[in-house]
């Protein structure tokens, strides 16, 4: 079972976080237990439990994520960075609430476990 959606208790701001990054659509912060150097985590402000629960009305908010990972990894002066989502448990989702990990500062293997 997946936990419950503790990244909405971040947004609104009852549970602290180290946020890197916010604009009218997304906010990011610093995952609790980094994976990597640099492991931020870019949400939608907006509600959505999965990636598979993405519909035509979500193409600009799924455009902001990407830019603004683009713009964290500047900003974060990563020179290669990997973007990961996982969908669902089966994929190592653990909080259901659409999320991108944004991961660098050391060398990723491929494929991923
Ligand atoms: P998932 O496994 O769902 O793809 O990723 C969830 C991520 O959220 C994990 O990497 C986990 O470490 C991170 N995480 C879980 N709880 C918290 C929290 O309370 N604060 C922050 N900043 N990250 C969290």
């Amino acid at each position: 079972m997946m936990e419950k959606n503790i990244f909405l208790d971040i947004v609104e701001g009852k549970i602290p976080a180290e946020i890197v990054y916010q604009d009218d659509h997304c906010l990011a912060f610093r995952d609790i237990s980094p994976k990597a150097p640099t492991h931020i985590l870019v949400i939608p402000l907006k509600e959505i439990r999965t990636h598979a629960d993405v519909t035509e009305e979500d193409c600009e908010l799924l455009g902001r994520m990407q830019l603004a990972a683009a713009k964290i990894a500047k900003q974060e002066g990563l020179d290669g960075y990997r973007l990961i989502i996982n969908c669902e448990e089966s994929a190592g989702q653990t909080v259901p609430h659409l999320h991108l990990h944004v991961m660098g500062g050391r060398d990723f293997t491929w494929p991923p476990g």
